[in-house]
């Protein structure tokens, strides 16, 4: 079947992109979406992602530095829309070894008051 290039039928992140599985959107431009976590680690815990389909930061390259660069840069403007006024953590898992349980690259957002710290 043919499928948009940058686009995995078979990732889940990738059908929450095409709006075949639904999200708690809380941003959207033309390279990323942004959504709040199902099962989230704080009071706020939200996952971006790029729309193209990238499944891990093990296959990321120097050519995607903009799109890394443009994921962690809006960090700060989403926790302060989200509320989020004294400190955020930014956590990418990695691989089997990094923890990755959905291998679509995407960056975890937390902030609000703690303890809720894993790790
Ligand atoms: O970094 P890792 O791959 O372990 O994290 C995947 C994250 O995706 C989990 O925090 C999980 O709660 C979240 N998730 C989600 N919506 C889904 C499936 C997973 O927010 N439909």
């Amino acid at each position: 079947m043919s499928h948009e290039p940058g686009h995995d039928p078979n990732c889940l992140f990738c059908k929450i992109v095409a709006g075949q599985i639904p999200s708690k959107k809380v941003y959207e431009d033309e390279q990323v979406l942004v959504f709040h976590d199902i099962h989230p680690w704080a009071p706020v815990h939200v996952l971006i992602i790029p729309k193209q389909h990238i499944a891990t930061m093990a296959e990321v390259t120097r050519e995607h530095a903009p799109l890394l660069g443009h994921m962690n840069a809006l960090v700060p403007e989403l926790m302060k829309q989200l509320g989020v006024t004294n400190g955020f953590r930014t956590v990418m898992n990695t691989g089997p070894d990094g923890g990755q349980e959905v291998y679509h690259l995407h960056l975890h957002a937390m902030g609000g008051p703690r303890p809720w710290l894993k790790g």
